[in-house]
């Protein structure tokens, strides 16, 4: 971007578009103030960078819906103290969003080249507390755990058991859930003593959560 002015400007009308949309939460609205969108985007599709879509990203995936990324981090209560985990970094923004609001962020994707392009990106943005890996998220990572917060950014029939595992005691978990061909619902989980609580969000469409890393990019 050579002109910062309007980038700018263009990011305040984006959050204003959210509120509009029903975005309540100043501190997530704040965050996606901060964050740039356009740097995660393909720079082929900067024009969309602040429209309210979801954009097609490398190795065939797709980064979320502003709007989704709004609920879906309103669903989480993140606070500064909280350690929060992403499966799907993906072009890093929603991982950008939560380094705002936690203490630290780990997030994992099974594509090398993805998790390459997100901490190049988070450098670039002087993030400091947010750690892209490689990994199978659907292990979770079990050597950075547990976790205060843990979000799902694929979607899956079933939310994996680790990904509880690695919950702490009062956790809350954020996940797409239902067919991965078809169209998911957001869950939030909440963890307690008595057991696992969830509660249905919105209808959603994610990529799928897929078994392994991925063999070639
Ligand atoms: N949160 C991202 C978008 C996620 S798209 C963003 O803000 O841009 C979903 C991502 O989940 C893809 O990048 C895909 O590679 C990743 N993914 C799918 N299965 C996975 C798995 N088992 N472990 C880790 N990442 C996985």
């Amino acid at each position: 971007m050579s002109d910062t002015k309007t980038e700018e400007t263009e990011r305040a009308a984006f959050v204003r578009g959210l509120r509009r949309r029903g975005a309540k939460d100043e501190l997530v609205l704040r965050a996606m103030e901060l964050v740039p969108r356009a740097l995660f985007v393909d720079p082929g599709l900067r024009q969309h960078a602040y429209d309210d879509v979801a954009l097609p990203i490398a190795c065939g995936q797709t980064m979320s819906q502003p709007s989704v990324v709004v609920e879906m981090t309103e669903a989480l209560a993140v606070t500064a103290t909280h350690r929060v985990l992403e499966v799907g970094t993906g072009s890093g923004y929603q991982a950008a969003i939560l380094a705002h609001l936690a203490a630290d962020v780990v997030t994992v994707d099974r594509y090398r080249s993805l998790v390459a392009d997100a901490q190049a990106r988070f450098q670039v943005l002087g993030l400091r507390n947010v750690a892209a890996l490689v990994a199978d998220g659907r292990g979770g990572a079990p050597a950075r755990a547990p976790f205060d917060r843990i979000m799902v950014t694929a979607a899956t029939p079933e939310v994996p058991r680790a990904l509880f595992d690695q919950l702490k005691p009062d956790g809350i978990l954020v996940a797409p859930v239902g067919d991965p061909a078809s169209v998911q619902h957001l869950i939030r989980y909440a963890k307690s003593p008595s057991g696992i609580s969830s509660t249905t969000l919105s209808a959603v469409r994610f990529v799928p959560l897929l078994e392994g890393l991925s063999a070639t990019l």
